[in-house]
């Protein structure tokens, strides 16, 4: 989930990387000297295993599911961008490789760190694989974002200038040779592991910390494989657009490989009463493609699934505390009262109407607020902030 545009961040660091520029020239520095020793990414990737063993789990530096057993799963530890002290952030991977070949499809979570509902979604469907019986390959790569879910937060803490905490989900497709840890991940994950392996692919996310949300997807339907895939799954919500640059599944696009961004209800804990809804959507997702035999289960048209550009946001007008008078996906009617906020004196100092008759699909979940901040999210199109479409994500 994010709320505000990117764009200030993004251009504050492309300004940084023309002033490093500017400063390797001034000063005679060539920039390749400035830039890592990272190799140039081969036109076609094979399976580099670094030998290492981690867990009993082989390590490899890139991979090609083509190289890997058929009728089998495969549980491999891919090596990341290096830490401050010179070891390795991992990324756990698992390739269920089909009997016989097939759609690659490719699964992940944990591009932000506090989602643990996504995790359990994609290992819950890698659970229900059986390899011997399937046609294609699903990967799946579980805690992309590994340092900000060891901190249980949605950003990447990394030492650039001090402690800086990164999106990592504005920075795809990455740049093995970037400035920043972050960047590098990115690109190393999307160049050696992720946009090889994948002919579709899906993004999992949830709400955030602060802010719950009920289950949607977010993705661009005018691409037919996305509206395929994304029909298949019994949710409440689709957000018919492609969001913000930088987010995983724009990366997949522009690189030809149809991808979308499900949104599997609250962060930080698991949330019991979306994943099914979206294992179910999954699975359906590899019967469609004939990856897994078996009859489609239920799908958006047994949802009565709401489909906008953008959900309208409630922002609060005052700082302090909240009390919300709805709750997730209860149906409000315009003008109903949604919240008051109170003072540390218990005095009430605003209340909140809808400004439109829909559905709650988001709302915060910390009992306070600064001014500024989405309250509620309504599902009902045509509001933005200032001209601004913001999205839970
Ligand atoms: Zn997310």
């Amino acid at each position: 989930m994010m709320l505000k545009e990117p764009l200030g961040a993004r251009r504050r660091r492309n300004f940084m990387q023309s002033l490093l520029i500017t400063a390797f020239a001034l000063t005679g520095i060539g920039i390749a000297q400035a830039q890592s020793i990272a190799p140039a990414t081969p036109a076609k990737i094979g399976t580099v295993y670094t030998g290492d063993v981690i867990n009993g789990k082989k390590v490899v530096s890139s991979l090609n599911t083509d190289d890997l057993e058929a009728g089998k799963k495969h549980l491999l530890y891919f090596r990341g961008v290096q830490m401050s002290t010179g070891q390795y952030w991992y990324v756990s991977v698992i390739v269920a490789k089909g009997a016989r070949p097939g759609k690659r499809i490719t699964l992940t979570s944990g591009v932000h760190g506090d989602e643990m509902s996504s995790v359990h979604t994609v290992q819950t469907v890698m659970s229900q694989l059986n390899a011997a019986e399937m046609s294609g390959t699903v990967m799946a790569v579980m805690d992309i974002a590994r340092p900000a879910m060891e901190s249980m937060q949605r950003r990447w803490p990394s030492s650039g200038r001090g402690f800086e905490l990164t999106d990592m989900n504005r920075e795809w497709p990455g740049n093995e040779n970037g400035l920043g840890a972050v960047s590098r991940q990115a690109g190393l994950v999307f160049n050696r592991l992720l946009q090889p392996n994948s002919d579709l692919a899906i993004d999992f996310h949830t709400g955030t910390t602060g802010l719950d949300v009920s289950s949607f997807h977010i993705g661009d339907m005018s691409i037919p494989e996305v509206k395929t895939m994304m029909m298949l799954y019994p949710v409440a919500a689709i957000w018919n657009n492609p969001a913000y640059p930088g987010v995983l599944h724009n990366a997949y696009i522009a690189a030809g490989i149809p991808c979308f961004t499900p949104e599997v209800g609250v962060a930080r804990r698991l949330d019991l009463n979306a994943i099914p809804i979206f294992v179910e959507g999954t699975m359906n997702v590899f019967k469609h493609y004939g990856v897994i035999p078996g009859a489609i289960g239920r799908t958006a048209a047994d949802t009565n699934v709401y489909i906008g550009k953008n959900a309208m946001p409630v922002l609060t007008t005052q700082g302090g505390f909240i009390e919300l008078l709805v709750k997730l996906e209860d149906d409000v009617t315009v003008g109903q009262k949604l919240a008051i906020q109170r003072n540390a004196f218990g005095e009430v100092m605003a209340e909140y109407t809808s400004p439109a008759s829909g559905r709650i699909g988001g709302m915060r979940s910390d009992a306070t607020s600064e001014p500024g901040n989405v309250l509620v999210f309504i599902l009902a199109d045509g509001a933005t902030v200032s001209g601004t479409a913001t999205f839970p994500e």
